[in-house]
């Protein structure tokens, strides 16, 4: 079933959708791809009655689960679009013919798809996506263990430290990174065993299975594949007896040497909710976690993008606005090139700054109140053990006034503001000292490393 659910594309004209279709885009901002395939995907849209949203879903588990995990944000979602909604109403699809309407959701498919190696392929295959390889993820400092540590274990047949555990914030390459594995290992050796999944897919085909009394083929389709990777682990924290099954298997797998890559959107010792001994097995191999991104790396992201689209030409300067002003996270970004470039090509105009900042106004706030200059003021005189009256004041000796110049550089580079108004957070400074100052600061890190290393961890401070 697609984004808008095979109902109510029949009955809804795509004006009355797109309130649903931008319900669904925040979802999957907000919880990601896979949560959005494995739960709101699956829903259709009846429209609204009244106050309430009337949605169907094809089974009564994953009506159940929704209203219990995310009615409320959803409901925030929908009354966004429209002010008078007050609840949601999640009704069961009419059953199928053949009557198997309860088991037609995710879980049932795969397992039967055990029957032969051929088609299990096919079935995993079909939750990857092919624009997440190794060749389209732009390394940087922030990423390159992550990716070095993935490459390794595409590209050998022995296993090298075992799980590899990555962790990171949302939106910052975790998904891309296992996919883009899994596209190696099969293309260097189709006949191994792929399985990549999602923890809450784990622990729904799970509970599917002990529902049917279909452990066996569970179990079986997880301890016999040679590379098995879970995306998201924290899903399963206070879930007893799917962690239980996760940590058998886990186990299991790496007793035979095959190789384990687990995600994460913390490391193992901040998994709350966890069991201990899980925990402490799943720091055995290798832990990299992916930072915040840098500017360089935005920038670098945005480029590549901008590449292979061949249609639109997006100016450098339009790119280097977004890299410094999208700093939440990659997906944030790469959805917000995509949303220039879709608008200039309906208008059939060439981009321009303008217009950037006409279609990404909202998105460009909501990254904006993030940062102010009074924040990194107070991290940049953190950051060299000043207090903060003495880096604002007057006084030139250098170890006060570099760091001075590095708060006004930053204040530049991370916020909105103007040059006269950063002089004027500056104690009154004029704009032509605050211009000196950033190009000073800009020609000084092109040749000091240690410089350039304190900045670029004042922005991840800053922007993390
Ligand atoms: P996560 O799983 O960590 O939440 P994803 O892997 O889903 O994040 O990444 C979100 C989006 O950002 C994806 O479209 C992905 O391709 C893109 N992305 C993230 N990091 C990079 C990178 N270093 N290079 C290219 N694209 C990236
Ligand atoms: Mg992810």
């Amino acid at each position: 079933m697609g984004a808008s659910g095979g109902v109510a594309s029949e009955l809804s004209s795509d004006f009355e959708l797109a309130p649903w279709h931008r319900v669904c885009d925040k979802f999957r901002n907000e919880f990601g791809q896979d949560a959005y395939s494995t739960w709101l995907g699956q829903l259709g849209y009846e429209g609204v009655d009244g106050s309430t949203v009337e949605l169907t879903a094809p089974t009564k588990f994953v009506r159940d689960w929704i209203q219990r995990h995310y009615a409320p944000r959803l409901r925030d979602f929908f009354l966004a679009e429209n002010p008078r909604i007050k609840s949601l109403s999640i009704r069961l699809a009419a059953r199928r013919l053949d009557g198997v309407a309860d088991r037609m959701s995710a879980p049932a498919k795969p397992v039967s798809a055990m029957a032969s190696t051929a088609a299990q392929a096919a079935a995993e295959s079909s939750a990857l996506d092919p624009k997440y390889t190794f060749d389209s993820f732009v390394v940087g400092k922030s990423n390159e263990l992550a990716y070095a540590a993935a490459k390794r274990i595409a590209e050998t047949d022995e296993v090298a430290f075992n799980p590899l555990f990555l962790h990171g914030g949302v939106g910052l390459g975790k998904t891309h990174l296992m996919h883009a594995i899994a596209w190696e290992v099969r293309r260097r050796n189709p006949a191994k065993r792929v399985v990549y999944v999602s923890a809450e897919k784990f622990m729904f085909e799970f509970i599917a299975a002990l529902r049917f009394k279909d452990t066996h083929a569970f179990k079986k389709k997880f301890r016999t594949v040679d590379l098995l990777m879970v995306d998201d682990v924290q899903f399963i924290a206070n879930k007893d007896s799917t962690q239980e099954e996760f940590f058998h298997t886990f186990n299991a797998l790496v007793d035979n040497r095959c190789q384990v890559v687990i995600t994460a959107d913390r490391s193992p010792t901040d998994l709350e909710g966890i069991e201990e001994r899980i925990i402490s097995r799943l720091g055995w191999g290798l832990v990299a976690d992916i930072h915040p991104t840098d500017y360089e790396l935005r920038l670098g992201i945005l480029q590549s993008k901008a590449e292979q689209a061949e249609s639109v030409i997006v100016p450098a300067e339009v790119l280097e606005f977004l890299a410094r002003r999208i700093t939440s996270n990659v997906r944030e970004l790469e959805g917000a090139l995509n949303r220039v470039m879709a608008y200039a090509t309906l208008v059939g105009r060439p981009i321009t700054m303008d217009m950037t900042r006409d279609v990404l106004q909202d998105l460009i706030r909501a990254n904006d109140r993030k940062l102010t200059i009074d924040e990194i003021q107070r991290a940049v005189a953190d950051y060299f053990n000043l207090r903060l009256s003495e880096m604002l004041s007057e006084r030139r000796a250098r170890n006060i006034a570099r760091p001075r110049q590095v708060a006004m550089y930053l204040s530049k580079q991370l916020t909105s503001r103007s040059l006269p108004e950063i002089g004027r957070r500056f104690g009154g400074r004029d704009h032509t000292t605050v211009m000196h100052a950033v190009r000073k600061i800009e020609d000084l890190r092109r040749d000091d490393s240690q410089l350039d290393d304190d900045l670029t961890r004042l922005s991840r401070l800053l922007e993390g």
